[in-house]
């Protein structure tokens, strides 16, 4: 410890390093932070060039509003903005930055060179270096700003030591650009790595800019959300038969400001449940619109959290908004489970080679006018409901349920259907205000060993296993006696429903009550939907999917996996070279 040492007052050019560091982490804020400038100028155009990961070099060129000329020094200066002027208007800022913070946290850390211009004056240049300027020259350019940043914490060598490898920091900074082409989809955004184009988002609505960022594949798997609201909600996410493995290509906005709130996360997260797979991942944009006095969004130096007044209210908006449309979203066509794409691929003329790259590019087969009539669905349009009525035809291979509807052959996994139905059932029966299943009392009660932990887990969740449809009472020292079941359940085997029940309720996976209530409704529904492999009668065929087509969510089963897969006419036709 050095506990003599005297107090001094840091110079300027320390203080303002430490403060830059809070704002400028790596190169991506640095593109974060200038394509926000850009687009707080009103700019229509905003090119971005990266190199080397952003550390030899980050250039910014925008259209917008320009800096003056006499403004230059100032914009760089520390606490020096156009956008607030005093404390009442934190609250109130609608601008992506107004600190005033972010030329001069740059500034402190690299090489800068700003030449800007605005409409009938001439053009100006500064150049300024770890924190001095060192050049002031006149200029000629259009109007808009140009800003370069090189050499970024060459002077502070302890920050580029936490960097990682070019190739990651110029991904983080390519994403930086991707999430405000995503919140700013009217604005052209391009940018460049080391000369190779790695977004170019083409200025029109939140499609395209998904399509630039997502790939025109998955673009494809988006539905709408459109809540509005005192909390507006909107925005494109992936249907339930499309997921990732990570949660990088789900973006969140709040007013046009991508941020990073687990509340938000986990009301998409909520809306997807029971509808994908765990683990998996939905990908799109949310985009929520609140009065900005029901947002704090000065809580993290870099914006990138922000606190709500109430959250709950927004939680429910975002829940609410999303499961609006993932409750009937499109249904998978064969073509989209893959595997025509692989029996067919290079087959011309023939639907169902879909284009799996980035950007842009449709398969030419797609819209072939000689075949695809007006009336008849186009692959990941139909929804669940447009099936009705969905007539039984038969059961294939003792498996597989074939239906029909209008325009389409439906192939249905009876055990994936029947386990979507009943938990749905289950699910809404606990939401309803009696909230009780009603119970199928078993003839022989059964009786179920099992340790001292497991009792008294199931003595503190009594009440909801009793909500369920359950009977059960402890049994003597380690065993317990299941007397009824919940009715869905009847033809389940009762030992081993009640052995898997006692392990769902053991330990915590997550999610709260909204999560246990979810597990322990798959649970049941697993135990009582009928078997894959099961003979059905085409009666009980019928009535499987009479409920089906009525299932909110019904395309995927409770782990997420389809229920029923689209063999479209068009398709066939195609298939069959039957124009
Ligand atoms: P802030 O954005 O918080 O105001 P900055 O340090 O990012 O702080 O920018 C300081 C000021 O410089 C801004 O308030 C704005 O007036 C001006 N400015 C910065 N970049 C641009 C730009 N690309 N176009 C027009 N004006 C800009
Ligand atoms: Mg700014």
């Amino acid at each position: 410890m050095i506990g003599t040492a005297r107090i001094r007052r840091l110079p300027q050019v320390v203080a303002d390093a430490i403060a830059a560091g809070e704002v400028i982490e790596r190169p991506a804020s640095v593109v974060k932070e200038l394509l926000e400038n850009a687009l707080d100028a009103g700019a229509g155009r905003v090119d971005v060039d990266i190199e080397g990961g952003g550390l030899v070099r980050v250039a910014v060129v925008d259209d917008g509003a320009g800096i003056a000329a006499e403004e230059l020094e100032l914009a760089v200066a520390r606490h020096a903005t156009s956008k607030i002027r005093a404390t009442a208007d934190l609250e109130r800022a609608e601008t992506l930055g107004f600190r005033g913070e972010a030329l001069a946290s740059i500034a402190a850390v690299s090489d800068l060179r700003i030449v800007s211009r605005t409409a009938g004056a001439d053009a100006a240049a500064l150049r300024v270096r770890n924190g001095e300027v060192v050049e002031r020259v006149g200029a000629a350019a259009a109007v808009g700003t140009r800003v370069e940043v090189r050499d970024l914490f060459a002077a502070t060598p302890a920050r580029l030591r936490f960097l990682r490898a070019a190739a990651t920091e110029s991904a983080a900074a390519v994403r930086a650009a991707a999430d405000l082409a995503i919140t700013h989809p009217e604005v052209r955004v391009t940018c460049r790595s080391d000369g190779r184009v790695a977004l170019r988002s083409p200025g029109g609505g939140l499609r395209d800019a998904l399509q630039a960022v997502l790939g025109a594949r998955a673009a494809r798997d988006l539905v709408d959300v459109d809540s509005p609201g005192a909390i507006s909600v909107w925005g494109a996410i992936s249907a339930p038969h499309a997921h990732r493995g990570t949660r990088a290509g789900m973006v969140l906005a709040v007013n046009s400001r991508r941020v990073h709130n687990r509340s938000l996360l986990a009301a998409v997260g909520e809306a997807y449940r029971g509808l994908i797979p765990a683990g998996r991942h939905p990908f799109g944009a949310v985009l929520v619109e609140i009065d900005p006095v029901m947002v704090d969004i000065n809580v993290h130096p870099a914006k990138r959290e922000v606190r709500f007044r109430d959250e709950r209210a927004v939680f429910a908006s975002v829940q609410r908004a999303c499961w609006a449309v993932l409750r009937e979203a499109p249904l998978a066509g064969v073509a989209d489970a893959g595997w025509s794409a692989t029996s067919v691929a290079g087959a011309k003329g023939v639907i169902g080679v879909r284009d799996e790259g980035a950007g842009t590019g449709v398969d030419p087969a797609f819209g072939d006018p000689l075949v695809a009539s007006r009336d008849t669905p186009q692959p990941g349009t139909v929804k669940l409901a447009d099936l009705k009525p969905l007539r039984a035809v038969g059961q294939a291979g003792g498996t597989w349920l074939i239906a029909e509807a209008p325009g389409v052959l439906v192939v249905v996994d009876p055990h994936a259907a029947h386990e979507k139905v009943v938990y749905t059932e289950l699910i809404d029966g606990w939401a309803a205000p009696a909230g009780v299943q009603t119970s199928q009392l078993l003839l022989v009660p059964e009786v179920v060993e099992c340790g001292a932990g497991l009792l008294e887990r199931l003595e503190a969740h009594a009440d909801f296993v009793a909500r369920c449809g359950f009977q059960l009472e402890v049994f003597g020292p380690g065993a317990i006696r299941c007397s009824a079941v919940p009715a869905a359940a009847r033809d389940a085997e009762p030992a081993r429903l009640v052995a898997d029940l006692l392990d769902a309720l053991d330990g915590d996976a997550g999610g709260g009550e909204p999560g246990r209530r979810h597990r322990i409704a798959a649970l049941i529904a697993c135990h009582a939907a009928v078997r894959f492999g099961d003979r059905i009668a085409l009666e009980q065929q019928q009535r499987l999917l009479d409920r089906l087509v009525e299932t909110p969510g019904g395309m995927t089963c409770p782990h997420g996996r389809p229920t029923v897969m689209l063999l479209e006419d068009t398709v066939l036709r195609r298939s069959f070279r039957r124009t």
